[in-house]
């Protein structure tokens, strides 16, 4: 179940110790409040398996490195059980001054040690706590979670099943220090992991859930081998107690055979990402092996088709016996929002198309009583399941003709800008004029608490809409006028009036629902609200244009106008369940053509469409990157492709990692592209020695996560390092991200000083 609480208690709780207002005792107390909410919960909805273990204060693998050990030198930690100020020291830095960006990236930025690296939890929008090891790791089991919450549960009467994160996938999740094979360390790793099963059943518990979602990856024969090793070993050494093996968020596929010859007691599957998956597992299962079928989407906000999931699972059930077969969510509940009856506010049609983790839990109940006593005994439930159903197949809410007439006239020759880049190149080269290396942003500048309370005051009515208005003009003009003072070339307009990239978008386009309380965890105390995309996306109204039309009416200097682009307003929404992924983009990058066509007809020379999220969308096989990539490039260069050829197409990414995927960002055929590279040094180019990107490119050259003001000499070196793997004419000038979550007093003194590098860049080669 989400551990957040309903109206984000945990967050709550976690923020207010973390900055000294309330005390330790509190937090646990709030913490043990939310367990005992989520047991009772659950077993009032009528779930007969119940888990525990799946709390956590900040992260679940984070509580794996500190059950067994693996706590890296620089925290100080000297063994015994693990303290709460280590545990947040790992997860935050030991000094509060780490900053997290928006993404989610831990940033550390002054003395202390320096929070452990976060990363995606595979395809999700969650982080964990990368566990980092040396050559000779010692295990031991330092911090007794799983078996306290299990006795936790059941002092107040709940038998659970405790949720483990499995030995391989903790090791395959993690980096090394200094070269050691984190496989390597399986051996040593698996005593802990004993010793926490005989303790789980010496106190009573009879079967403990452990999750292997690496089973649903590109695994090699030394994986496969440990995964063999850890479970004989667990057979061996604790067999009092039952292993439910759970895979998630794809199939099994070619480990399939691997999986079923695990000596394991049950196996969980994903039904939901991977349904065809059913026929095989069910005949190739062991007689005796408990299979536990994850029917219900976790990771999506959809309402079930209960009667037709039903059609697919009854076979199943009839051929391995009632007894054999558990019913579940496709994955953790923790990706779905809590509670879709808090949901006032929701359109009556959209709300009831929808089931929150709450909700799915009472789907559960439904099945399993479909499947143990008949359809009969809960036949009001599927008729409504299967009305709903009906009901959103053939809402005009969701299918809109004119769309759906659009998406079909949609010719190749849209994708295409009509000359090639050589010869945009210089036509923009004389419309713009620009001076070599020329200097630009990203585009917000920083979110101050007088922009934020002024939105919060608009949001309750308390400031009329032109008031806010003004007030944002305000703003506007101040940052225009700053930027121009200090010499950039080309300005931003500061994105005052938004919210958030995508919320800002979705607000204005048809087929988006907004919630009140729909909060997933992104990581620690961090939740997101993703907007929910339930139909064909259309836009009613220009969205950005008279912003962008009164910035440039301040100025004399080309003023970037600034979109966010179809494959991250995808990426960080809940979409659609009824037509593939690559439909919905293709809505999308419509609309935000027909934005960029009126934004080029009202003046805007230069657009830029941010994909910040493109790389998060890549599938989890390898086999499966290609098609992603075809269709999301492509949706790019939908939305992109419809200006004329002096018209200058920017976009952003914030993420470095880009070697697997260059030649596709060459293939988007932005004129410009601003990346992340200052933190890595401008390692990225390394990338431009075997690919040579075609386009203009801004390689950041300041980490704008850090509040550290870098040096003009720093940001030259940094420049004189693009220029040995780029020519000249390609380099942009520019931070490596937004400036949204900065103070002014940050980046002032930055921006300055950037602007000062590109000149000393531009006489250096001058001289040259
Ligand atoms: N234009 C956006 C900004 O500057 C881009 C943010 C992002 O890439 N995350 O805030
Ligand atoms: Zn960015």
């Amino acid at each position: 179940m989400p551990r957040i609480g309903p109206r984000r208690e945990l967050k709550k709780a976690l923020e207010s110790f973390w900055s000294g207002k309330s005390d330790e005792a509190a937090l646990l107390e709030t913490a043990a409040a939310l367990r005992a909410a989520n047991w009772a919960r659950q077993k009032s909805l009528g779930a007969s398996i119940i888990p525990s273990n799946d709390f956590s204060l900040y992260d679940q693998v984070l509580d794996t490195s500190c059950m067994v050990g693996a706590i890296p030198p620089i925290y100080g930690w000297n063994g015994g059980a693990v303290s709460l100020s280590t545990y947040f020291a790992m997860a935050r830095g030991s000094h509060a001054d780490t900053q997290a960006c928006e993404h989610g990236h831990a940033h550390s930025a002054g003395k202390g040690a320096p929070a452990q690296e976060m990363t995606k939890w595979f395809d999700t929008n969650y982080h964990y706590m990368v566990p980092e090891f040396s050559k000779g790791q010692p295990f031991a089991l330092s911090s007794r979670k799983p078996i306290e919450e299990y006795l936790e549960a059941k002092t107040l009467g709940f038998q659970t099943r405790p949720v483990l994160v499995g030995p391989v996938t903790f090791l395959k999740l993690s980096k090394s220090r200094d070269g050691v094979d984190p496989l390597s360390l399986l051996d040593g790793l698996l005593p802990v992991y004993v010793e926490v099963l005989r303790e789980l059943a010496s106190n009573g518990a009879d079967w403990v859930q452990i999750d292997e979602p690496c089973l649903v990856l590109d695994l090699d024969d030394a994986a496969r081998a440990a995964l063999k090793r850890a479970y004989e070993t667990f057979a061996r050494a604790a067999p009092q107690i039952k292993v439910m093996l759970a895979t998630y968020f794809g199939a099994l596929a070619e480990n399939l055979d691997a999986a079923l010859s695990l000596p394991v007691a049950g196996l969980h599957v994903d039904l939901a990402r991977a349904p065809e998956q059913l026929n095989d597992v069910v005949a190739k299962a062991p007689a005796n092996l408990v299979l536990s079928l994850g029917a219900i989407d976790g990771r999506n906000i959809w309402r079930a088709n209960l009667p037709a999931l039903l059609d697919r699972v009854e076979p199943a059930v009839a051929r391995r016996g009632a007894g054999l077969v558990q019913i579940a969510p496709s994955c953790s509940l923790l990706h779905a929002p809590i509670d879709l009856d808090l949901e006032d506010e929701l359109d009556a049609d959209v709300k009831s198309w929808l089931a929150f983790a709450v909700q799915k839990v009472g789907e559960l109940k439904v099945l399993a009583g479909a499947l143990t006593s008949g359809r009969e005994s809960v036949r009001a439930e599927l008729a409504a399941s299967a009305e709903a159903a009906a009901a959103r197949a053939s809402s005009p809410k969701v299918h809109n003709a004119a769309v759906a007439a659009r998406i079909a006239s949609v010719s190749p020759d849209m994708a295409q800008r009509k000359n090639p880049f050589a010869t945009r190149a210089g036509l923009q080269r004389r419309r713009f004029n620009l001076p070599a290396f020329p200097t630009t942003t990203i585009g917000s500048f920083p979110q101050t608490a007088e922009v934020r309370k002024a939105r919060a005051a608009y949001g309750r009515g308390t400031l009329d809409a032109a008031a806010y208005e003004k007030f944002l003009r305000a703003e506007t003009a101040l940052a225009v006028r700053w930027q121009e003072e200090i010499g950039l070339d080309v300005l931003v307009h500061g994105e005052f009036e938004r919210n958030d990239m995508v919320q800002y978008f979705g607000e204005q386009l048809s087929g988006f629902a907004f919630t009140k309380h729909g909060w997933v965890q992104s990581y620690g105390s961090r939740c997101v609200r993703p907007p929910i995309l339930f139909g064909d996306v259309s836009r009613p109204e220009q969205m950005t244009v008279e912003w962008w039309r009164y910035a440039q009416s301040l100025t004399q200097k080309p003023m970037k106008a600034m979109l966010t682009g179809p494959v991250t307003i995808l990426n960080w929404s809940f979409v659609r369940d009824d037509q593939p992924r690559s439909e919905s983009c293709r809505q999308i990058a419509l609309a935000i053509r027909d934005e960029v066509a009126d934004l080029e007809k009202a003046g805007a020379a230069m657009i830029q469409i941010d994909e910040a999220a493109l790389r998060e969308g890549l599938p989890l096989r390898r086999a499966e990157w290609k098609a992603y990539l075809d269709w999301a490039v492509e949706c790019f260069r939908l939305c992109s492709s419809g200006v004329a050829d002096r018209t200058q197409i920017h976009t952003h990414m914030c993420y470095s990692e880009f070697n697997d995927i260059i030649a596709a960002i060459g293939a988007m055929d932005a004129d410009v592209i601003s990346i992340e590279t200052s933190r890595s040094k401008m390692e990225l180019l390394d990338a431009f020695t075997t690919y040579r990107y075609p386009n203009e490119i801004g390689p950041g050259v300041y980490d704008i996560h850090s509040p550290r003001v870098p040096s003009v000499e720093e940001m030259t070196a940094l420049l004189s390092r693009a220029r040995e793997r780029l020519a000249d004419a390609q380099v942009w000038v520019n931070p490596d991200c937004g400036l949204k979550t900065r103070t002014w007093e940050d980046v002032r003194p930055a921006l300055i000083n950037m602007v000062a590098a590109a000149r000393a860049q531009r006489s250096a080669a001058a001289r040259t």
